[in-house]
């Protein structure tokens, strides 16, 4: 892949993407077999902002179930399973463990149901996947003795079992993510990191160019496109300062993501979901706080998300040290969902 600036000053594109996270490296891939002629431009590294800070799970939606949002599950389960389609070599099976206790709730009763009710949405999940050991089995309840040989480390005072759920694990996310900008390019679209959109060309009320300065050289010149997408992520409220004059300020609600990294403990090589988080106030059926995950992660375990509202901008969270900050899309009206085929 070339950082070919010559092609993106000179030639006209359908589409030009600005931001190269995971969102518009595969809006990138997904316009390109459409057979559009698509450039993007990131300011940074590919996916090195919040698409960088992942936990790593591809989730098929497990937890709309407690929003009642099957739609939204079954969505999830669908673009689940293209993405394990599309890249069966960076994504594994990984089973989650969810400790029953005593509670209505949270008992074996409620969650035998609930893990029920997943595997009758879910009943396409591993459609089209040929390798029988990226199978996503069905979801099960197991015994304090098994949970015990499963997770050895976890304390058990009020435990009475666990449910097990499978869902898609990528053993690398940066791959994962710089997987979209090679196939993208493979397919014919121009992509250049270092590049940072400053100002949007206007005709009239129409958008006719974007323009860029080079990060490398200061080089400032026009990319030239029938449309534009911007998916900047948490910067999509500094969207209004790319247009010329002065623009009415937009405040995006965002989210600073905070994760632990452990060593190997509790349990090695399956996921446990804990509640420990806030009460999820969307949620119709209330299990206590929102779940953290942990998930294996280069020989260490990783523990998330812990989500706080952040109202800061979005290169204030970058700065502050924390790579992992990001929005929840799904409040924000306009905001481009991640669909990796249709
Ligand atoms: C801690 C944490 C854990 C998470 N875990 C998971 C998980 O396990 N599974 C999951 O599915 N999701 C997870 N998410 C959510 C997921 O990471 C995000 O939804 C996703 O990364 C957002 O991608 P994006 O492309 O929209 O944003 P980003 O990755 O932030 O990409 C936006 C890009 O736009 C660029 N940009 C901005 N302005 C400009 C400009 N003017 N010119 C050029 N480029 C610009 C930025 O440099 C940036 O690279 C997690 C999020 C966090 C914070």
């Amino acid at each position: 892949m070339q950082r070919d600036l010559h092609r993106l000053a000179n030639e006209s594109f359908d589409l030009c993407i600005l931001g190269g996270g995971i969102n518009g490296l595969a809006t990138a891939l997904d316009a390109t077999r459409r057979d559009l002629k698509v450039a993007l431009v990131e300011m940074g590294d590919f996916g090195g902002e919040t698409s960088a800070g992942s936990l790593k799970i591809l989730h098929g939606g497990l937890r709309y179930l407690q929003h009642l949002d099957f739609s939204r599950m079954t969505e999830s389960v669908r673009e689940r399973n293209a993405l394990m389609r599309m890249a069966p070599h960076l994504v594994d099976p990984l089973g989650f463990l969810v400790p029953t206790t005593p509670g209505l709730m949270t008992g074996k009763l409620a969650m035998r149901a609930a893990l029920t009710v997943n595997d009758v949405v879910s009943w396409k999940r591993n459609r089209g996947i040929s390798d029988p050991k990226l199978h996503l089995p069905a979801g099960r309840i197991i015994s304090a003795e098994e949970l015990k040989k499963r997770a050895p480390g976890l304390p058990m005072q009020g435990v009475t079992g666990a449910a097990l759920f499978y869902d898609a694990h990528m053993r690398n996310s940066d791959r994962f993510t710089l997987a979209f900008a090679l196939s993208a390019a493979a397919g014919g679209a121009t992509l250049a990191n270092r590049v940072r959109g400053v100002e949007f060309v206007l005709s009239g009320s129409k958008i006719e160019a974007l323009k860029v300065r080079d990060e490398e050289s200061g080089n400032e010149f026009e990319i030239r496109a029938e449309q534009f997408a911007a998916m900047t992520g948490p910067w999509r409220d500094l969207l209004p300062e790319l247009f010329p004059g002065k623009q009415p300020k937009r405040e995006v609600v965002k989210n600073a993501g905070v994760q632990l990294v452990t060593q190997r403990g509790v349990c090695a090589d399956t996921g446990l979901a804990v509640p420990g988080g806030e009460l999820d106030s969307e949620a119709h059926l209330q299990r206590g706080g929102r779940h953290y995950f942990s998930t294996p992660w280069q020989g260490s375990i990783l523990w998330g998300t812990q989500d706080k509202e952040y109202r800061g901008g979005a290169g204030g969270v970058a700065n502050s040290g924390s790579r992992y900050s990001g929005i929840y899309s799904r409040n924000q009206p306009g905001t481009a969902r991640f669909r990796s085929e249709t």
